[in-house]
């Protein structure tokens, strides 16, 4: 299938920059458009997807730009060879930096690379390799069949060109497996590791990846400014690249064009007009972008783009039909067995003393009133908190203090009572972040789309799942536009797609209507009988005395009962500490 935009944009790209009458001026706006749009699409992906701020883009534009041109003027290196070195330094460049900062979270991390734009910025003014403050000149322009890119125009398509491939990379990797983990991270990421998403791995792609397409900025810039020094590279320059981003439309592609495109022309005009307001030249773009910037957070959050384009359509995704592989079904036996497990929060106590197990096939009610401490239970059982004491077992082997991704590989899958779905995501694409650990594609794959096979087979498990639990026919839906019960039951479904052997529902009926929560309880059965461990933690006491065989009452962190749920029901302890408040 052809897609129409590509085609006209580049059509524009050749045809636009020779349209009669056209001030060659504003092409030169227009390619300065282009390479500050490249290097604020990388943004978008990772502030405004992945919640990362870096003010340190400039720099890794400086990367690509002096890695060029000391290979084209000192080795005498093809500028054309220049581009994979200019990628490389910048992407190594980000990999160092990001090993040391990345640890950092929120305005930690803004601070952290603010440091490390002005350390950068002062190290290209006094490195003699890079020429200190007069920079490298004598640049040679791209060539290609002959042509020189010397001219503005053809500098126009050369850079609308570079832009379009940042685009569609761009928008093939956040349509990939890496690109949804990186998408989950907004938001917290709990529920990413939950299904097996390295979190640190995630963020530090989001991290390269934005540095490489301003190193492809810096190659473009170095071979058509044909000369480069430390300014283009500095502190205002990546703020500036924020600014884009953040008035475009931080979570959107387009916005960055959007953004880069006001940002440049405003800039350029006030070069004019405000030293004929104020009456003497200064630097005081700084001081409108400040607040233009303050106008926009106060007024469109989400950036001008979302304005303009009010909704966008919903990826359509292929469905395959091939099965993904499963799990061996479980052994008989104890699937989970916990004892003595202990976790406190400074002085209070949240679980004391948790002893119990659970066999595959079988269905557990964790019960108990509000604090008793059974979601930091399902948190220290699925690797999210570590317990102070005590041991969890899973299919006889030790896996006390794993970690959360670690859990997910061992096959445990969870939901949660607080609903932990990513709102930018459809229904769909939230459920295949459980199957994140039945793909392996790369990135690298995915920005190449060689994901494909393998997408449509994860695409086809979410949607069994979906049709499972009945929601198929929400899909395409945005995620957080469901009732809440309806979303709880799509964590169920990504629950499912990471095959799990154990299963942990956190209040999974709550919000549910009478005829919806049958039908759950229809399909816990069913998951049981096909071997799953199912524990459920649930208040509406009707649906989960009908399904479990046997209920675990917790008070206070401990274990105050354990039995079938009849002879649970006349237990005092229980009545007394559980059943008797509610009544
Ligand atoms: P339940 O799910 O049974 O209602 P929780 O496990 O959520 O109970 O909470 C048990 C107790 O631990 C509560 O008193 C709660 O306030 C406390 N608690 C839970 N998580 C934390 C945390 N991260 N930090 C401090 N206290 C916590
Ligand atoms: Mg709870």
């Amino acid at each position: 299938m052809i897609r129409f935009w590509p085609v006209l944009v580049i059509i524009a790209a050749f045809g636009l920059p020779w349209l009669p009458g056209l001030p060659l001026f504003w092409v030169t706006l227009g390619n300065e458009i282009g390479i500050a749009a490249i290097v604020a699409t990388g943004l978008v992906i990772l502030t405004g997807i992945g919640g990362m701020t870096s003010f340190a883009q400039a720099s890794f534009m400086g990367f690509g730009a002096y890695a060029t041109a000391i290979l084209s003027t000192r080795y005498g290196v093809s500028p054309w060879l220049g581009l994979p070195a200019a990628l490389l330094a910048s992407g190594i460049a980000a990999l160092a930096i990001g090993a040391i900062t990345l640890r950092l979270r929120a305005h930690y991390l803004a601070l952290g690379t603010l440091a490390w734009s002005v350390s950068l910025y002062y190290l290209f003014g006094t490195l003699d390799l890079v020429g200190r403050n007069d920079g490298i000149s004598s640049i040679p322009p791209l060539q290609l069949a002959g042509v020189k890119f010397v001219d503005v125009r053809q500098s126009f398509t050369l850079i609308a060109l570079a832009l379009l491939a940042s685009l569609w990379a761009s928008r093939n990797l956040l349509d990939s497996r890496w690109g949804r983990a990186i998408r989950a991270l907004r938001g917290g990421s709990v529920a990413a590791a939950s299904f097996g998403v390295n979190i640190a791995a995630a963020r530090m792609l989001a991290f390269v990846y934005a540095a490489v397409l301003a190193g492809l900025a810096g190659w473009l810039f170095a071979h058509l400014q044909r000369a480069v020094n430390p300014t283009p590279f500095g502190l205002n320059a990546s703020i500036e690249y924020l600014l884009m981003t953040v008035i475009g439309g931080a979570a959107q592609l387009p916005g960055a064009l959007l953004g880069a495109g006001l940002v440049v022309i405003v800039n350029d005009r006030l070069q004019d007009w405000l030293p004929l307001l104020l009456g003497h030249a200064g630097n005081f773009e700084v001081i409108v972008f400040g607040l233009l910037l303050v106008l926009v957070l106060q007024f469109a959050p989400s950036g001008l783009w979302p304005l303009i384009a009010r909704r966008t359509a919903a990826t359509r995704h292929t469905i395959g039909t091939i099965a993904l592989p499963k799990r061996a079904t479980p052994a008989p036996g104890p699937a989970l067995e916990v004892s003595g497990l202990r976790k406190r929060f400074g002085g209070l106590v949240a679980v004391a003393d948790l002893t119990f197990s659970l066999s595959a096939r079988e269905i557990i009610g964790l019960i108990g009133p509000n604090g008793a401490g059974k979601s930091t239970s399902f948190n220290l059982l699925t690797g999210v908190t570590k317990p102070d004491a005590g041991t969890v077992r899973l299919a006889g082997r030790d896996v006390t203090g794993l970690s959360a991704p670690a859990m997910a590989r061992l096959g445990v899958a969870r939901s949660f009572q607080h609903v932990k779905l990513a709102a930018s995501m459809s229904v769909i694409e939230n459920v295949v972040l459980g199957a994140h650990l039945r793909g392996n594609a790369s990135p690298i794959a995915g920005v190449f789309r060689q994901d494909r096979a393998e997408e449509a087979a994860l695409f086809g498990e979410a949607m069994r799942q979906l049709e499972r639990v009945g929601l198929a026919e929400l899909a395409d839906r945005p995620a957080t536009s469901l009732a809440l019960g309806q979303q709880r039951i799509v964590e169920i479904a990504r629950a499912l797609c990471l095959d799990p052997s154990l299963l942990l529902l956190d209040e999974p009926a709550a919000g549910l209507r009478h005829a919806e929560k049958q039908a759950l309880a229809e399909l816990l059965r069913k998951l049981a009988a096909e071997g799953m461990a199912i524990l459920l933690v649930e208040h509406d006491m009707e649906f989960v005395m009908n399904l479990a065989a046997r209920l675990v009452v917790m008070d206070f962190g401990t274990r105050i009962a354990e039995g079938p749920p009849a002879e649970v029901r006349r237990n005092p302890a229980v009545i007394e500490a559980y059943l008797g408040s509610a009544a």
